[in-house]
């Protein structure tokens, strides 16, 4: 077998959720999973969330995979239903909708379906991605009070930048917010990661932890160890070829790391197919030994090469952390120009996950 495997720790992901709760104490949190939980698995997160007070997801392919696993869990759709037909499918399996536009909200009340949703309108409180205005939000509101299809109405917005503290639009944000809460909505929710650990004013009723439980952190000045998180993916490859290059020789495609030095340089079983940034630039940190180790060159499909000069004892099978346990994901992903999220989301189908 390809010594490449991403070893998740599930403990890892219940203790990030617990402490989400712990900033907010009597708030409820929808464990957001999109994203097959942010390359993690779904079923698995899922599972071992079980206490979960809820799950948020992407799309109704997700709702399906996760309503497998928990029959019974409050369950969101946070773009709501891409087609009318899918309203249908959404109050059979009795998640709760999104309605972000006038085409959603048409379509719903144009719908005959077998219980009534759990709505949430949602607010474009200043991303400008998602969401009605104030005014279109008020109209709908008026409007789905008492619709045969609505079992409950509430509200939802999104953070633009809850990631950069001191940033005057998640304060603006916050206040377009407050600014609807004069409707009677049933439950209300707003904080993401960054706003979960920053901005207890945003909590609401419903928090929606995404990054945070995977153990990465949404803030570039603060790490995930420092605000008591702790990762929930290592991914690990191993050394699979070594050899001593002279000093002006290039290692990997294009040439573009050339030795400056003699150079010991290990090969490791991981590339930009599995996931690893193909834009990692030469010196993006690789663990190896206890130590952090230079990636040199490019990444390949299949491989990367690192500089082990500093290591002699490096043996073919040596264990190798791409990020993880012993390397926070953050940094790679600092290095490679890129956030946790993007890395961890993109780690590709044939890296087999153990948990
Ligand atoms: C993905 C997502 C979240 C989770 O965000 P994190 O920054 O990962 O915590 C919350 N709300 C919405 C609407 C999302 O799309």
């Amino acid at each position: 077998m390809r010594p490449l495997v991403a070893h998740i720790d599930l403990a890892a992901i219940t203790h990030n959720y617990a402490l989400a709760r712990q900033c907010a104490p009597g708030r409820q949190a929808l464990a957001v999973v999109k994203a097959d939980a942010y390359g993690h698995g779904l079923e698995p997160v899922v599972a071992a969330l079980s206490d979960a007070d809820g799950f948020a997801v992407a799309c109704l392919e997700e709702a399906e995979r996760v309503r497998r696993v928990a029959s019974q869990a409050r369950l969101l759709l946070l773009e709501g239903c891409f087609a009318v037909a899918e309203y249908q499918r959404a109050a059979e399996l009795g998640v709760d909708v999104v309605l972000h536009s006038a085409e959603q909200a048409e379509g719903l009340l144009a719908s005959v379906l077998p219980a009534p949703l759990r709505v949430w309108l949602k607010l474009d409180s200043g991303m400008h991605r998602l969401g009605f205005d104030e005014a279109a939000l008020r109209h709908w509101h008026a409007r789905l009070q008492a619709a045969s299809q609505v079992s409950e109405l509430n509200l939802i917005s999104h953070f633009a930048c809850a990631d950069e503290r001191g940033n005057s639009l998640t304060e603006l944000q916050l206040e377009r917010f407050l600014d609807v809460l004069d409707l009677p909505f049933a439950q209300r929710s707003l904080a993401n990661s960054a706003a979960v650990l920053m901005i207890p004013a945003a909590h609401m009723d419903w928090l929606r932890p995404g990054i945070m439980l995977y153990g990465a952190s949404p803030f570039a000045e603060l790490s995930a160890g420092e605000l008591g998180l702790r990762p929930a993916m290592s991914l690990r490859a191993e050394v699979i070829a070594l050899r001593e290059v002279q000093a002006g020789e290039t290692v990997g495609y294009g040439g573009s790391w050339q030795a400056t030095h003699d150079a010991r340089i290990a090969t490791v079983s991981c590339g930009y197919a599995d996931g690893y940034p193909r834009h990692a630039p030469s010196g993006t940190p690789v663990w190896l030994q206890g130590q952090r180790v230079p990636l040199a060159g490019r990444v390949s499909m299949d491989m990367l090469c690192v500089d082990v000069g500093v290591l002699p004892s490096v043996q073919l099978g040596s264990e190798v952390e791409l990020w993880g346990q012993r390397l926070p994901v953050d940094e790679v992903a600092r290095a490679a120009g890129t956030l946790g999220y993007e890395l961890l989301t993109r780690v590709t189908a044939r890296v087999p996950r153990r948990y």
